[in-house]
């Protein structure tokens, strides 16, 4: 099985340089409010096709977060509601499906082959070609192993766009899809110049005095229920005015309500800037499933990290939420050990 899975991860990565070489134009987008994997697969395989002569343009629904733009050209990732241009081959990056882009293009009348490069356990396969690997830690994993292929040396932008998409996916080398392969990839990257530390100050030690403040409210919204299995916390648009800190400061928030001791599901819910509405961002200790609960509410994610989004007000969405979440802790038996992150 392992032989087979490796002969035709081989073939489609294979097919994809070949469609590389044979085109000319390419788009790569990936899901609405990226996070550390998307935008450094995005910036990693844009900076790889350029290499090859290719004419490439990035574009995202969402802003790159200001800890990720410290990476090299990600500035150069445009932010539209709408891409009107044609392309012969778009790469979508690091999305279950096609909802996560945002609508940013019409993918039939545009572009001429979709390629879909994605980790997830659920992802549909809507790509004309799909490299799809939920045993992959991220989508930047997924690349090494494709750029590792081509024969092309990567460069230092490239190792350092990668290095981040697999720490933060992996929750810092924490989560349950922390593997020997991914550890392995990662000791090349360090044996390429990478250094873990001024990487770490860049993405977790530079959090702003807003975004602290903003921390300190959250932490007061905790609130922990059935019977100590269920911690969660509230973000409300007046706590981002009181503070000054950001949506996309936010992440990492949802893990202090896991890391209450005995907590094995914690949940973050944030008010969004059209009201009467809260993303939902769930994370969950050993067997419990939280993907399959934010699929009730149209979300996604893996068994461990997971989230959606749900209309209502902030008592009504509670309710909804912490009463799935209670079925799926009272019907999972718990276990050690986490899986995927992002
Ligand atoms: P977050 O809590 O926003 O960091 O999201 C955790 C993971 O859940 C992401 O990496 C995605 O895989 C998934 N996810 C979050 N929001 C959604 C959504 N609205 N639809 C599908 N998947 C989602
Ligand atoms: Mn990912
Ligand atoms: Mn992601």
């Amino acid at each position: 099985m392992q032989r087979k899975l490796r002969g035709e991860k081989k073939k489609i990565i294979n097919k994809i340089l070949k469609i590389i070489r044979e085109n000319r134009t390419f788009f790569i987008t990936s899901h609405m409010r990226p996070d550390g994997d998307s935008i450094g697969a995005q910036l990693a395989l844009g900076s790889f096709l350029k290499r090859l002569g290719k004419e490439v343009y990035i574009a995202n629904r969402d802003h790159v977060p200001a800890v990720y733009r410290f990476l090299s050209h990600s500035s150069d990732i445009h932010v539209v509601e709408k891409v009107e241009r044609n392309f012969d081959v778009a790469f979508i990056l690091d999305c279950s499906d096609l909802q996560r882009i945002g609508d940013i293009i019409d993918l039939k009348n545009r572009v001429k082959i979709v390629i879909n490069m994605d980790h997830h356990l659920d992802c549909e396969l809507f790509g004309d070609y799909n490299y799809v690997e939920p045993q992959a830690s991220s989508v930047a994993e997924e690349l090494y192993d494709l750029f590792k292929q081509s024969g092309l040396e990567m460069i230092e932008e490239e190792v350092l766009a990668l290095y981040v998409g697999i720490l933060t996916d992996t929750g810092r080398f924490q989560e349950a899809n922390t593997t020997p392969r991914c550890h392995e990839i990662v000791a090349e990257l360090i044996k390429k110049g990478i250094s873990p530390q001024v990487v770490s100050q860049k993405v977790y030690e530079s959090r702003t005095g807003p975004a602290l403040r903003l921390l300190s409210l959250t932490l007061r919204t905790l609130e922990v229920t059935a019977g100590g299995k269920i911690a969660h916390l509230l973000i409300t648009q007046d706590m981002y005015k009181e503070t000054g800190g950001r949506e996309d400061e936010t992440e990492g928030f949802v893990n202090f309500a896991r890391d209450v001791a005995g907590v094995e599901a914690g949940i973050l819910f944030r008010e969004t800037e059209i009201g009467d509405q809260f993303r939902v961002s769930f994370r969950s200790k050993g067997k419990i499933d939280v993907s399959k609960i934010a699929r009730l509410f149209g979300g996604g994610g893996h068994r461990n990290a997971a989230g959606c989004t749900v209309k209502g007000n902030v008592g009504e969405v509670k309710q909804k939420i912490l009463n799935a979440v209670s079925r799926e802790v009272a019907n999972t038996g718990t276990t050690e050990g986490r899986d995927s992150q992002c």
